[in-house]
């Protein structure tokens, strides 16, 4: 097919309320302050980044970027096989690998292609590869690119997922999830999910960007409030752009696993290491995990108020005790003009629409942090009170 005009695909973006638009946000534009972002020159409470420890502007982490910047150098040069891998990238994996309880930990640049890398180095063509309906875009692309069959069960149905391994020709080498779900904010049933996967030989990689540093008696997230340990869940995907405020990912599991991810995961081999500095800064983070639990109990304290505080005012609440509680809407016009009238009463709340969520689910996604205050949560939920309000009577029918 020629070359065609992009305007009419636009305009059907746009008709269907599914344009995307970026906002320029100054963040944190106040030394101490977490939370506070500026948006056309507008000062907006965030209730929507992933730092639920309120690391991201922490003084530490700036303070040991520069310092390893003015050490290393801003770049790393290379990628880890060449010349580019440093010690602080050789000392943040020991520290993830302890963090996590986990034998060894492969650091990659982002998530996104950590899940690329782990899926299409256990999965080939020939294969299969099996996800939950609702895991993240970077766990669909990956199972895409591995050239695996893939397959999807029904959200965090694992008596389906057990269905479909034990049907499953070919084999299913991986079978994978998300942790906590990123856009639904609820837990995958990663006990029947482990035994499903065991009893039918089938790698688990369980991808918890948004449960690692926040859930578990000790961060490791919800494989650890699952109760469950390396054997059971072999493969564990975290990111270091959400609890730990910083940038990149990581892989953890056996010596063997990382070592073949070493010699096969192209999303590794093929790129740039993730700046020194970087590295440095998330060591900051992890420390601080460490020594202040008291972050990732505030951040579910919050979410405990938020949630009480919406019931009681009649918003609209989805099954999620983790600090993403999405305000399912259902349509995305509506769900624009709730994150509009939250914007004009001072929170920095986005809409969630297709592609990233199923037609249908349109929704606001709140995210509490560290960083929130009591009574900053409990305004917000009278302005999504008061907003939903407004909203419904006017698209009521007269
Ligand atoms: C954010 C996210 C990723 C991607 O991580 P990045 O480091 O931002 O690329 C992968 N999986 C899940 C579940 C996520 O929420």
């Amino acid at each position: 097919m020629k070359r065609q005009p992009l305007e009419p695909t636009l305009e059907d973006i746009e008709r269907q309320h599914l344009r995307r638009r970026r906002a320029t946000v100054v963040a944190y534009p106040e030394k101490g302050s977490h939370v506070e972002v500026i948006v056309d020159g507008r000062k907006l409470v965030d209730f929507s980044s992933n730092d639920y420890l309120g690391l991201a502007a922490h003084p530490a982490l700036a303070a040991a970027m520069a310092e390893c910047a003015e050490r290393c150098g801003a770049g790393s040069g290379a990628s880890h096989l060449i010349s580019g891998h440093g010690h602080e990238h050789a000392a943040l994996e020991e520290e993830l690998a302890a963090f996590v309880g986990r034998p060894r930990a492969l650091l990659f640049s982002t998530g996104y292609m950590a899940n690329l890398g782990v899926v299409s180095a256990l999965a080939s063509r020939g294969e299969s590869v099996l996800l939950d309906r609702l895991s993240h875009a970077s766990l669909i692309d990956a199972g895409l690119l591995s050239g695996a069959r893939f397959r999807r069960y029904p959200h965090c149905d694992a008596d389906a997922a057990r269905r479909l391994l034990a049907e499953s020709t070919p084999q299913t080498s991986v079978l994978a999830t998300d942790g906590v779900f990123s856009m639904d904010g609820d837990i995958a049933p990663l006990a029947a999910l482990s035994q499903a996967a065991r009893a039918h030989e089938a790698w688990l990689v369980v991808d918890d960007a948004h449960g690692i540093g926040v859930l578990g008696a000790n961060g490791r997230g919800a494989v650890e409030l699952a109760g469950l340990g390396c054997d059971d869940v072999p493969v564990l995907v975290g990111t270091l752009g959400k609890a730990f405020g910083t940038f990149g990912a990581f892989v953890s599991g056996s010596q063997d696993l990382i070592e073949l991810l070493i010699q096969r995961a192209r999303s590794y081999i093929y790129t740039t290491a993730l700046p020194q500095p970087v590295a440095a800064a998330t060591r900051a983070a992890l420390k601080i995990a460490r020594e202040e639990p008291w972050r990732r109990e505030r951040a579910l304290a919050l979410t405990a108020r938020f949630r009480a505080a919406a019931h009681e005012a009649g918003v609209p609440l989805a099954d999620s005790v983790t600090p993403i509680q999405p305000i399912p809407l259902g349509d995305a016009r509506i769900a624009l003009a709730a994150q509009q009238a939250l914007r004009e009463a001072g929170f920095w709340v986005v809409a969630i629409r297709p592609p990233t969520v199923p037609a249908g689910s349109e929704r606001l996604r709140v995210t509490l942090t560290a960083g929130h205050e009591g009574n900053q949560v409990d305004a917000l939920v009278g302005a999504l009170a008061e907003a939903l309000r407004r909203i419904r009577a006017s698209s009521a029918p007269s």
